[in-house]
């Protein structure tokens, strides 16, 4: 992108009293990248179980390589968080029907390292389509900090099969979703992780002891508890990249609450992000209002 587009999408929204905020987008299907606009600082989580719905996908990684190729060549050079397969719970796979015999609610990375076969080719997919852009890898639903550091694992046994050197440095960055209340409160132990991005959509679910649904119907309820958790493990963060991607972000009236408790990193789904970004220019960075507003 030419430089003046990428002013305006790294440097230009800021809060009313002036402290810069990013404004990400969340892509379920890849062809809503068309939605990155200028004004948008990068793709801040890429849900990849949209594009691999099934086991014959998720057995092929050249179809996946094209499809995050193609994603991280549109973004160009804003950076592009794409999310390792979340499956289980709620999120079906085709053709893998048994689940239930790895072990209760396998879901996210820890399906992902019970069925390593599915995890390596989408390492592999994601190593061969670094070149293209600036990509991150995020984790889904990581409880415990050895989670990330046996996928690192995997990732590095993976580049080095890929047998090119020079890819072992492209490493890209391996951050997770904060979105099991046990890793929320623990933040502070997940040394390997290289960001971390709020997924509220679980969080609350899984703190409200609710399922999905009661918790799409009836968020607001939750969303106290929800917001002093996100305070309380933002600072333990110690000074890694932290975002929110989960729908609260989207939601502005959670927005005075997200600002109070230290976050400047939104990720909303296209369709909210001009309300987001008016929203975020009426208030100042404590999540008070702007004088006039
Ligand atoms: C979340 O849980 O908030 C989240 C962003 O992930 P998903 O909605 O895909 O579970
Ligand atoms: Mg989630």
């Amino acid at each position: 992108a030419p430089t003046g587009e990428m002013q305006i999408a790294s440097g230009e929204l800021r809060t009313a009293d002036g402290v810069p905020i990013l404004l990400s987008i969340n892509i379920n299907d890849p062809a809503e990248i068309d939605a990155l606009d200028p004004a948008t600082a990068g793709v801040g989580l890429m849900r990849s179980e949209f594009s691999v719905t099934s086991i014959a996908d998720a057995a092929n990684e050249e179809r996946q390589l094209a499809i995050y190729r193609r994603v991280l060549e549109q973004a160009g050079d804003r950076p592009v968080t794409i999310r390792m397969l979340d499956i289980g719970g709620d999120k079906p796979l085709a053709g893998l029907e048994d689940l239930p015999a790895l072990s209760p609610g396998p879901r996210g990375i820890r399906l992902l390292l019970a069925r390593p076969e599915i995890a390596r080719v989408q390492a592999r997919a994601l190593l061969r389509a670094a070149v293209f852009g600036r990509l991150s890898v995020m984790l889904p639903m990581v409880t415990f900090p050895d989670e990330i550091d046996r996928m690192r694992e995997l990732f590095r046994e993976e580049a080095e099969k890929l047998g090119r050197r020079a890819l072992l440095h492209r490493m890209p960055p391996i951050g997770m979703m904060v979105e099991v209340p046990a890793a929320a409160l623990m933040l502070d132990t997940f040394g390997s992780a290289a960001f971390f991005s709020f997924g509220t959509n679980d969080l609350a679910q899984y703190l409200a002891a609710w399922t999905r649904d009661d918790i799409d119907a009836d968020a607001g309820k939750a969303a106290p508890a929800v917001l002093r958790l996100i305070a309380q493990a933002v600072k333990l963060t110690v000074g890694k990249p932290v975002s929110i991607c989960g729908d609260m972000a989207g939601n502005p009236s959670y927005l005075p609450g997200l600002l109070a408790a230290g976050l400047r990193h939104f990720s909303v789904a296209p369709a909210g992000r001009h309300a987001i970004r008016s929203a975020i220019i009426g208030l100042n960075a404590d999540g008070t209002r702007a004088a006039g507003e």
